[in-house]
């Protein structure tokens, strides 16, 4: 890919980092973002503030994590790296959202509150406690997405989500903290009703009957 190239797409990945810190998904300063171009990965350089982001703070390295161009990547390069060797994974967006780390510290999955979960795989599983930056943490990250999973909740840490897309990436962080956000409200009422795994086979089905014209 000619350098120009890259070069936008380092352009876009600092915009997504500023319209994710408009939203407010990365809170607490924690967070980073990469998409994959061939055997590259463009990913934010650390301790970055997404608010802030320009196409300098947007690193190249390679499939096994080696800094090839930027300033020095993510201390969870490997986290990421680790989904797009094991997947076919696009992007990645990992962030530190308040309600995606408060279901993790309690459930192994995100409770199933509501049928937009099939679009992040039907189960957003809770991968165990490892140290951040740790092969541990990617290769658990890793498989999780490898079974099936669009989005993964990292305990006593944040979320990993992805996607064929910088944009689907980012959308499925959002939607993984709406889902948790839904969750916790719905907890402090009482206890939240659930779907069942037949539920969300039955509205894959309905969807798939809709999307081509049938009854
Ligand atoms: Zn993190």
């Amino acid at each position: 890919m000619p350098i120009t190239e890259i070069d936008q797409m380092r352009e876009s990945v600092a915009a997504k980092c500023r319209e994710i810190a408009a939203r407010e998904v990365a809170v607490g300063g924690a967070g980073n973002v990469s998409v994959r171009v061939g055997d590259q990965v463009l990913i934010t350089r650390s301790n970055l503030r997404f608010e802030a982001a320009t196409a300098e703070d947007v690193s190249v390295v390679d499939l096994d994590g080696k800094l090839l161009e930027g300033e020095r990547p993510s201390s969870e390069t490997g986290l990421h790296v680790g989904v797009y060797r094991r997947s076919g994974a696009e992007a990645v967006v990992h962030t530190h959202g308040r309600s995606s780390v408060a279901v993790g510290l309690v459930s192994d999955e995100i409770p199933l509150v509501h049928y937009n979960l099939l679009r992040l795989g039907g189960r957003v599983p809770t991968v165990p406690y490892f140290v951040f930056g740790s092969k541990e943490l990617a290769d658990a990250t890793g498989d999780a997405v490898a079974a099936g999973a669009a989005a993964v909740l990292l305990r006593n840490h944040g979320s990993v989500a992805c996607g064929r897309s910088l944009d689907e990436a980012v959308e499925h962080a959002e939607m993984t903290e709406w889902v948790c956000d839904v969750y916790l409200a719905a907890k402090s009422l009482g206890e939240p009703s659930l779907l069942t795994s037949q539920d969300l086979e039955e509205v894959a089905g309905q969807a798939t009957r809709l999307a081509y014209g049938g009854h």
